[in-house]
């Protein structure tokens, strides 16, 4: 006996424009407008979006913290066959925003999830910033507090990788500060603001310059910004050292002469003596 397969749900993750409504992409309208049920992270702000569209989808909240039940209906209606649409507020859903919980238990319930790709602004300043696009690394919004979010820039002082931050104006100079004190001065940097908006600006500088630049024109604390740091580069002629040694090197040389910083530093991590003195030597004249 043959039996008709029970219809598949789907749910799409789609992007949506950062600023600029002319980047809505054809495939994404087509899938807003035939979903059964569009999953929005704020219905009143995404509902504006589908107006402009005259999209007229039904639209439901969800947030990673919504409750179980929220979170149990939208797989009950992907089980039960329905096309559900996830967008976000602006950008690619998942991104620094919600989605992660549906995406990953929707997959663990065998449900088909399938990418609209769109607009996201850390690939968008990326594209334009002139930074080394071939290894990077999204590290999102840093903590709020400073102890946080100085141990956070700290732990990838010696990375490599292009570092893409999301930051808040009304937090940017404080971000730029703590990079300056955790990457050196002369680190490298792009502030991509507004982007496909009006007033997209990037600045680019080393992180002196630009904390000078962001200081000087009440601007460049205004709207959006994704902050790229170049990775690091070791001083010419620098050693390599180990995480952990640079780490307690660095927290010795703010306190004692570079050569026994070095000493004690070797001894705790078990580096070179030598190699730490030169390391931080090199730090010191190139950092
Ligand atoms: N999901 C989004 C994406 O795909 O980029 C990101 C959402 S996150 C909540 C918002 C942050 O993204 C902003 O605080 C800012 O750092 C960055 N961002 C979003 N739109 C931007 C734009 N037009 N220009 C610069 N940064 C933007």
């Amino acid at each position: 006996m043959s039996r008709t397969p029970e219809k598949q749900g789907e749910l799409f993750i789609v992007a949506t424009p950062i600023g600029n409504l002319a980047d809505m992409v054809p495939r994404a309208l087509d899938i807003l407008q035939n979903a059964q049920l569009i999953a929005a992270e704020d219905t009143r702000h995404s509902g504006k979006l589908l107006q402009h569209f005259q999209i007229d989808t039904p639209l439901v909240a969800y947030h990673d913290y919504s409750d179980a039940a929220k979170l149990r209906q939208l797989l009950a209606r992907l089980e039960q066959g329905a096309t559900v649409a996830l967008i976000s507020d602006a950008g690619t859903p998942l991104i620094s925003d919600p989605g992660y919980r549906l995406v990953h238990e929707a997959r663990l319930a065998g449900i088909k999830v399938t990418p609209i790709p769109g607009p996201c602004a850390l690939i968008a300043a990326l594209s334009a910033s002139g930074l080394p696009s071939d290894r990077f690394s999204f590290e999102g919004f840093l903590p709020a507090k400073q102890g946080a979010r100085t141990a956070a820039l700290e732990a990838l002082a010696l990375d490599q990788r292009t570092l893409i931050f999301y930051e808040s104006p009304h937090r940017i100079e404080d971000c730029l500060a703590d990079m300056a004190a955790a990457f050196g001065e002369e680190r490298p940097v792009v502030m991509a603001r507004e982007l496909t908006k009006t007033f997209e600006t990037f600045l680019r500088g080393t992180l002196q310059e630009l904390i000078a630049q962001v200081a000087a024109d009440p601007n460049q604390r205004k709207g959006e910004i994704v902050v790229l740091v170049q990775g690091y580069r070791a001083p010419h002629n620098a050693p390599d050292i180990t995480e952990a040694a640079r780490r307690v090197l660095m927290i010795l040389l703010e306190e004692l002469p570079v050569k026994q910083a070095a000493s004690l530093a070797a001894q705790i991590t078990g580096e070179k003596k030598n190699k730490l003195y030169q390391w931080a030597i090199g730090r010191s004249v190139d950092p």
